[in-house]
């Protein structure tokens, strides 16, 4: 009864409401930091619940059109062009020349305004969007790393995957010393409530995440943010061990990926304007020389 009696007292007294609203604060406190969270998060594209793997595709673009809303032309003249099945394409070309536009398309983010993009021989309109989505690994520039632990960063895309498939592609990515070097190893929080990871780290990080998904072409917007001389030789072993299983389409913004590469695709002002191996383009493009010169070091 004495409980009782408190309870009420606990419920129509000023002391009571004011610990109710105190409560109430709190929680709505904690909702806005959460909302706060997610809207500093980076539009992700939703996550398929289709499982990816098979053989590696290619893409092709056939004189493609677009523009974002009423805006001038950003792909134009019908923008033609091959990703070839398996090992490295990279994409280079001057800031705002159309490459993650390129990426944009072949997510089917967008529709191009004419011409046809096809994966794997097959016009995407015709690929229902999560078996595309499924077979496509998107690595955006400077991708986040969200607050949570390794091992939810790793995964949050990829359920169900078992710790060996885990370990596979740390190993892969280069970075099963960083989870030695962590006190909970993947248990361990990263990101800005935890240990802050290195630009080279999250990306590598970042490509974990999507081979986990087992992609048949590994779309790579590379990180501008410089890496140090180990972290660039890293990423270059890597991106070259996953080009051995599955096709890579990088857009490259250092000649240690670009040289790397079985074939280049040089892009200005949104259209493509040459193509060929690195010798070849140093030998017939003046824009690839001049990138090359400057280490292709240009923030885009
Ligand atoms: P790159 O990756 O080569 O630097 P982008 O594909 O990002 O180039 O951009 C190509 C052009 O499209 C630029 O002029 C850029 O300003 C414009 N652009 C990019 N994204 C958008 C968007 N969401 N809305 C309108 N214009 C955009
Ligand atoms: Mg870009």
């Amino acid at each position: 009864l004495i409980a009782f009696l408190l309870y009420l007292f606990y419920l129509v007294s000023p002391i009571g409401q004011l610990v109710q609203s105190l409560t109430q604060m709190q929680n709505g406190l904690a909702a806005v930091t959460r909302i706060e969270e997610i809207a500093q998060l980076p539009a992700e594209p939703p996550v398929s619940v289709v499982a990816g793997g098979g053989a590696p595709v290619g893409v092709t673009f056939t004189d493609v059109r677009f523009r974002y809303a009423d805006d001038r032309p950003v792909i134009h003249d019908g923008v033609t062009f091959e990703v070839p099945v398996g090992g490295m394409t990279a994409l280079v070309g001057p800031s705002g020349a159309g490459k993650s536009t390129v990426f944009g398309l072949v997510e089917r983010f967008y529709e191009p305004g004419s011409g046809v993009i096809a994966v794997d021989g097959r016009d995407i309109r015709d690929w229902p969007l999560d078996e595309l989505r499924a077979a496509l690994g998107y690595v955006e520039q400077d991708a986040p790393i969200l607050a949570g632990t390794l091992r939810e960063n790793l995964t949050f895309a990829a359920p169900g995957v078992t710790d060996e498939e885990i370990a596979h592609a740390l190993a892969r990515t280069r970075l099963d010393d960083l989870v030695e070097r962590l006190p909970q190893g993947l248990d361990t929080a990263v990101g800005h409530r935890g240990v802050l990871l290195s630009g080279g780290e999250r990306q590598r990080v970042a490509i974990a995440r999507a081979l986990l998904r087992r992609p048949r072409l590994l779309l790579l917007d590379e990180a501008t943010s410089q890496l140090d001389a180990v972290n660039e030789l890293r990423l270059r072993e890597v991106v070259a061990e996953v080009a051995r299983e599955t096709t890579v389409l990088v857009i490259a913004h250092r000649l240690s990926t670009v040289t790397g590469a079985d074939r280049i695709i040089v892009m200005e002002a949104g259209r493509v304007r040459a193509s060929g191996t690195h010798e070849e383009l140093v030998e017939a493009d003046d824009l690839y020389r001049e990138l090359a010169a400057t280490q292709f070091l240009v923030a885009s």
